[in-house]
Parts: structure tokens; C-alpha cells; sequence
């Protein structure tokens, strides 16, 4: 039996585990009642038995004695004067016996001591054991001379048993069911003679023995009743044991049921964890293998958690990744296995595969899901999720392999297009490693101070003359050449070092507008760009306020260039952020403006100094009339607002005088200079010929 231990049987991608094997608890009572019963029953009966058997010997012992009383009281009164008859009877036959005048006195006699007592029969015997006298007189005239009990009496011993009878001939009487006890007494003339007559005397006990079993089961009846109620005393206290015994148990084995599903489960999301996804794709491998089917494994990875995380605060990710969790567990069905591998990353088993196809459409599905927008606290965030699919047995033999292909081709989706999945293909492993080797390089390069700034002017539209600098990232690599930031800035953004070469990279700017104002260049502006991640940083304004003060250089001349989608995703943050670069007189820009979001109407919330428009709205300006009519407004709307605008990627004299009538403030672009180092900048400045300074021919498109 298998139970689920976190969800209802059957839940969506809620994986079970096995139970354990139920054990039957031990059950105290049980034992106990089994156990005492038994014990009284064997102790009742054992006392029945003694009480009888003690109650039985007394009685015979009384009896004997008092028979032997009896017999001694009858020797005395009367057997001087029937012994004659007694001893002169050997040889004698029954009818001779039965007509001697002695046998009619004895039998009046005895008759009358017989009276009142409890005694139904005597019989005389003579020393060769002839039955000389009986009250039974049938009897008279056999042979007893073989009887045990008559031998022990001729050997002066009394001796006594008891017997039971349907049918008795007393001398009274016929008895029914009656209780005798018999004993053979001998007769002597005095104690130290030798007997000269046997007496076997019988007496009545039935009724005594009646009221003595009558007194036994008494007896036993308290006895049982003592026992019964010490029973229920004990059954009691062995009940409420037997509770405290099985609540303990029950509170072991859901304690033993938690540690077992904390170790496979994830505290935040209640998901099952990486731990437990190992077993379970193993497990489904080694199954699709034997009976050939397929199977998926879906690596997927948020996109943008971090910035979240960051910005908003640990609570508001935890939330976040509760509500992701949930909308990836609403999309699966109940056969598919829903992880969570730690951080932003989720990992779902489709144990039975249709078609590729189908991984492909549930993959589309959960980044559908992931991507609506979701409420935290006031805000509204949206992430999206990137996914790798890897397809198996085909993408791998063992569990390792599978999840190394999903996640290479979750980050080869990452890196061509987030938002979208990727199914792996056997180079990806390839992209996987240069990527792996692009980040130990950044490592190093950033160590060797590898790293350069190269600026790019910004003219004033009317006057061509250079009013500020763009400062661009360049890595001087000895291997690669001179790399351009596309390359790197998202490895720098996903590996965390973003923070550090930002930092450096300001910190180079602010030094250079330092320099160049010893050097007469006070009013040149240096504009720094600025990613996500440094700005959502809590920190990011102290850090600049640092940085402008270890340096020394003017606030008012160090420009920070910003993204639109910082503004609008984060709208609260950035204004807070804002306010206090202004309180450092610092000014800021947003960068690319006019594609993307383009939302105007957080202008009016941000005191922003400067907009850039962006290149692809420039490129096309003297061909494209709703270009120039989007560039226009924007140019307009600035200028009510106060807020100046540059125009980047001027390449051709026509857009230059396009920007120029339209009253644009400033021009940036390779017409007028490409990106170069901070020396030939200078000589640039110095009015030397652009030709000798322009930047290196690296970037793809850049026209010559
Ligand atoms: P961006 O901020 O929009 O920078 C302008 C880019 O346009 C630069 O590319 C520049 O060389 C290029 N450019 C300027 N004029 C022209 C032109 O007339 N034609 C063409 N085709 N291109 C022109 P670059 O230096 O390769 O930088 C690319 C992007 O990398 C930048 O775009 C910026 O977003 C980012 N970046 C560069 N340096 C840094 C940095 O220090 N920190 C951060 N966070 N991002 C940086
Ligand atoms: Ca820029
Ligand atoms: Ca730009």
C-alpha cells in the first residue's frame, strides 16, 4: 500500500512515498484479560479441589472416630454379654448363626443404640472374618475374611473410606443416593488384648456432605467475587496503560511520519524536494527502459526571482515561490511529479510520454501560468520561467545524465530567449561548458583587472559641442580579444558579480570625471549605466555616495543611466532609490527609451533629468514617419516636463539634422564617435581627428 503523506491520494503532481510496513501495536489489555481470566479460572479450581479434598478427609476422620466411639461405648455396655456368642461362632453356618437366641437380643440392642445417630448398618465380624451379626440380615454368614479393611482392624488398626450408593439397605430402611462412610473397628475385652471381633459401621454423611458442598461453593463464590472485582481494579488500571501505551505509540509513528516527510518534502512549498525527485527518477527511468516507454524530465527556472528577492524581501520570494508552486502544480496532470530542486528551480517528471509534442505544450502551459502577474503585499510582480526538457531513455541512461541535459537545455532557452523552453539537443552540453568556461574567465579577468571603460561623446544638438561621455564596459581579454558587454553583462547579472563590476565601473567613472576636471574638462558630464541588480540593491545610493566621496568627483557631473522596466516593475522601490541619488545631487537618465514599456505616465512620479532615446527608434527616422512622429512626442512630452533627451545611435547626417530641428537636446552615435579609451577621448576632445580614436572594429553591424 502506498499513502501520501503531504496531499490527497491522486493530487496533481504530488508524488507518494511507500509506508512502512504497518506494525501491529501491542495490546495490553488484551493480555491482561486473557492472562487473568485464566489464572482465576486455574485458581478457582485449584481451591475447589483442596477445599473438597481437605473438607473430605476431615469428615471421614470424624466419622471414623466417632464410629470408633461408638463402637467402644457398645463394647463397654454390651459386648460382655454377646461376646460368647462372638467367639464361640467360628466354623458356624449362616443358618445356625441366624437361629442362636444371642442373634435376636444383639440385633435388639443394637437397634436401640442405633437410634438417633447417624449410623444405617453395623455388621460383627469374628478373627476368621465370618459375618457373625448385620442389620442387613441377608448378609449374615459370609466371608470376610480377604477385606483390607477387615484385616487392618484384626491388626488393631481402624480404618474408614467413604462410598457412595444409588440404592442402601439400612436396618431403617432403603436409602437413595446416599453418602455413607465405612470403618472396620476392632473389638477388644481390654485396650491391650488382642481384638476378638471386628465392627464395621456405617454412617449417613449425605446430608453433611450436601451442606459441605454447599459451604465449598460458597466459599468459592466469595472467592470469585474478590478475585473479580481485584480483576476489574487491575483491568482498569492495565486500561488506562494500555491508553498511555498507545497514545505514545500513535505520537511515535506521526513523529516518525513528519521526519520522514521533512526529509523528503520542502518546508516552504510542501513540494517534494531534491532528495525524493532523485529516488523518483530513477525509479521512472529504470521503468520506461524495461517496458519501452517515454518519458520527460522538465527543468524550469524562473526568470527575474532574483530581482524579487532582492528588492522585495525574502517574505515576499517565499510568497512568491508558494503561488509559483501552486500554478505549475494546477497545470499537471495526476501522473506527473512536481519537485522543488531549491532557489527559483522546480523540476516536474512526466512518467508517461505520449509525444514530445505533449512535453512541449504542458511546458508552454506552466510559463503561460508562472508569467501572470502576482499580487505581494501591495505590489503586483511578474516573473516568467525558462524550461529545459530532456526526453528519456533517448537524453540519457541515468538520472544524472537526464537532469544535466534538462538543465543544459534550460539554460541554452535561457540565453536565446527567456520565457520559453527548450528540449536538448547534444550540443547543448557544448554551450553549457563555454559558458561555464565565459564565467571562471569573467572571475579572472575581473581579478586581473581586465576590465576597461571606454566612453562614447554626447554632443549638444546645437552646438556639436561634447557635453558629456557615455561610459561603456569593455573586457580586454588576452584570449578573446576585446569582448563587448552583450556578451558578458548577463553572465555578470546571473553569477552575482554584476554588483562588484558595477561598483568598479562607477567607481572608474567617477575617478576619470575627476581627472578630466584637473585637466580642464570641469563641465563634462560622465554618464555610468547602471543594471537591475545593482539598483534594486537596498544599498545601491550609499554605495554611490561612497563611491562620489572616496573619489572626489562632482555628483552634479556623474550621470546615472537607468532602465525603464526598473521604473515601472518596481515603482515604490525606484522612487525611494531616486530620491535619494538626488539628495546626492546626482543625476539620472533612463536609457532605451521608447521601446518596451514607453509608459509616459510614470514621468510624472520620477524626477528624471535626462532620456535616451532609443537606437531602433533613431535608425529608421529618415525613412519611417511614425518613428519620427513617436520621437517627436517624446521630445515634446520631455520638454514640458523639463527633462532633457539624447538621441543614441546617430549614424547618418540625416537623423542627426532630423534630431537637431525637432529641438532634441542632445546626439550620441558612431557619426560623431565610436566608444574609445579614456586617453584618445581626450585627444578627441582636444579636437583631434575622430579617425585616429575611434574604437577597434569588434562589434558585428558597427559601421566602419
Ligand atoms: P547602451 O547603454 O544602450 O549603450 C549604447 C550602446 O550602443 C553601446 O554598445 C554603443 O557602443 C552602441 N552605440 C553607440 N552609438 C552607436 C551607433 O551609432 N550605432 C550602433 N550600431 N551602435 C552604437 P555597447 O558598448 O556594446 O554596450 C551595449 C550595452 O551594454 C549598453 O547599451 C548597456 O546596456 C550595456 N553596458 C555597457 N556598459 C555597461 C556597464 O558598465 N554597466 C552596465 N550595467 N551595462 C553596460
Ligand atoms: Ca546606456
Ligand atoms: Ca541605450
Amino acid at each position: 500500500m502506498e499513502i501520501d503523506l503531504h496531499r490527497a491520494p491522486g493530487a496533481p503532481g504530488a508524488p507518494t512515498e511507500p509506508s512502512l510496513a504497518r506494525i501491529r501495536p501491542f495490546r495490553l489489555t488484551r493480555y491482561f484479560s486473557s492472562a487473568s481470566l485464566i489464572g482465576i479460572a486455574v485458581v478457582l479450581a485449584c481451591l475447589v479441589w483442596t477445599y473438597r479434598e481437605l473438607t473430605l478427609q476431615h469428615l471421614i476422620e470424624h466419622e471414623s472416630r466417632s464410629n470408633a466411639d461408638l463402637t467402644r461405648g457398645f463394647s463397654n455396655d454390651v459386648w460382655a454379654s454377646f461376646r460368647p456368642f462372638v467367639l464361640d461362632s467360628h466354623g458356624h453356618s449362616r443358618e445356625q448363626l441366624l437361629a442362636h437366641p444371642a442373634q435376636k437380643r444383639m440385633r435388639d440392642e443394637i437397634q436401640r443404640q442405633m437410634t438417633g445417630l447417624n449410623i444405617v448398618k453395623i455388621k460383627i465380624y469374628n478373627t476368621d472374618g465370618l459375618t457373625v451379626f448385620s442389620t442387613d440380615e441377608r448378609q449374615i454368614g459370609e466371608d470376610k475374611s480377604s477385606n483390607d479393611g477387615f484385616r487392618g482392624a484384626l491388626a488393631g488398626k481402624v480404618t474408614s473410606a467413604i462410598t457412595y450408593r444409588d440404592k442402601f439397605d439400612a436396618f431403617e430402611g432403603v436409602l437413595n443416593k446416599a453418602n455413607l462412610i465405612y470403618s472396620y473397628i476392632p473389638v477388644r475385652a481390654a485396650p491391650q488384648l488382642a481384638p476378638e471381633g471386628v465392627f464395621e459401621v456405617y454412617s449417613d454423611v449425605t446430608s453433611l456432605l450436601d451442606r459441605q458442598r454447599q459451604a465449598q461453593w460458597q466459599v468459592a463464590g466469595v472467592v470469585l467475587g474478590l478475585l473479580a472485582a481485584l480483576y476489574f481494579f487491575l483491568h482498569m488500571v492495565v486500561r488506562k496503560a494500555d491508553a498511555v501505551i498507545v497514545g505514545q505509540e500513535k505520537e511515535r509513528s506521526k513523529r516518525e511520519a513528519e521526519i520522514r516527510h521533512q526529509a523528503h518534502h520542502d518546508a516552504l512549498t510542501g513540494l517534494a524536494n531534491r532528495t525524493y525527485f532523485g529516488e523518483r527518477l530513477g525509479e521512472s527511468l529504470s521503468h520506461a527502459k524495461r517496458y519501452g516507454h517515454s518519458g520527460a524530465l522538465m527543468f524550469i527556472d524562473l526568470d527575474r526571482f532574483k530581482i524579487v528577492n532582492d528588492s522585495l524581501g525574502h517574505n515576499a520570494g517565499d510568497m512568491l515561490l508558494k503561488i509559483v508552486a501552486e500554478r505549475i502544480r494546477s497545470c499537471l496532470r495526476n501522473t506527473d511529479l512536481l519537485f522543488r530542486m531549491g532557489g527559483d528551480e522546480f523540476t516536474v517528471i512526466l512518467p508517461e510520454l505520449t509525444t514530445p509534442q505533449d512535453a512541449a505544450h504542458l511546458a508552454r502551459r506552466i510559463i503561460a501560468a508562472v508569467s501572470a502577474p502576482a499580487a505581494l503585499y501591495e505590489h503586483e510582480v511578474i516573473v516568467g520561467a525558462t524550461i529545459g526538457i530532456a526526453v528519456y531513455p533517448g537524453d540519457g541512461d541515468d538520472a544524472d545524465l537526464l537532469v544535466k541535459n534538462a538543465d543544459a537545455a534550460m539554460y541554452n532557452a535561457k540565453n536565446a530567449c527567456r520565457g520559453t523552453h527548450a528540449f536538448y539537443r547534444a550540443t547543448m552540453n557544448e554551450h553549457a561548458l563555454q559558458r561555464l568556461s565565459l564565467e571562471a574567465d569573467l572571475h579572472k579577468a575581473f581579478r586581473d583587472g581586465e576590465f576597461a571603460l571606454y566612453y562614447q561623446p554626447r554632443l549638444d544638438a546645437g552646438t556639436r559641442k561634447v557635453v558629456a561621455a557615455e561610459a561603456l564596459l569593455r573586457w580586454n581579454s588576452p584570449t578573446r580579444g576585446l569582448v563587448l558587454p552583450t556578451e558578458f553583462i548577463g553572465v555578470l547579472e546571473d553569477t552575482g558579480m554584476m554588483q562588484l563590476v558595477g561598483e568598479w565601473v562607477l567607481r572608474t567613472a567617477c575617478t576619470q570625471q575627476r581627472r578630466w576636471a584637473s585637466e580642464g574638462l570641469a563641465t563634462l558630464r560622465i554618464s555610468v549605466n547602471v543594471s537591475a541588480r545593482q539598483f534594486q540593491n537596498p544599498n545601491f545610493a550609499t554605495t554611490v555616495a561612497r563611491v562620489l566621496k572616496d573619489t572626489g568627483a562632482s555628483p552634479g557631473c556623474i550621470e546615472l543611466e537607468l532602465t525603464e522596466s526598473l521604473l515601472v516593475t518596481h515603482p515604490q522601490q525606484a522612487l525611494a532609490s531616486l530620491q535619494a541619488l538626488k539628495a546626492l545631487g546626482v543625476r539620472t537618465s533612463i536609457d532605451d527609451f521608447g521601446i518596451g514599456y514607453s509608459a509616459l505616465s510614470y514621468l510624472r512620479h520620477f524626477s528624471i533629468d535626462c532620456l535616451k532615446i532609443d537606437r531602433s527608434l533613431v535608425s529608421e527616422i529618415s525613412t519611417n514617419p511614425r518613428d519620427r512622429a513617436v520621437a517627436t512626442a517624446i521630445i515634446r512630452l520631455a520638454e514640458a516636463l523639463g527633462i532633457s533627451v539624447v538621441a543614441e545611435g546617430v549614424e547618418t547626417a540625416a537623423q542627426a539634422a532630423f534630431f537637431t530641428e525637432v529641438k532634441c537636446d542632445e546626439l550620441q552615435g558612431f557619426l560623431f564617435c565610436k566608444p574609445q579609451p579614456a586617453e584618445q577621448m581626450k585627444a578627441y576632445l582636444e579636437g583631434m581627428p575622430a579617425e585616429r580614436v575611434s574604437e577597434p572594429e569588434t562589434a558585428a553591424g558597427q559601421p566602419g
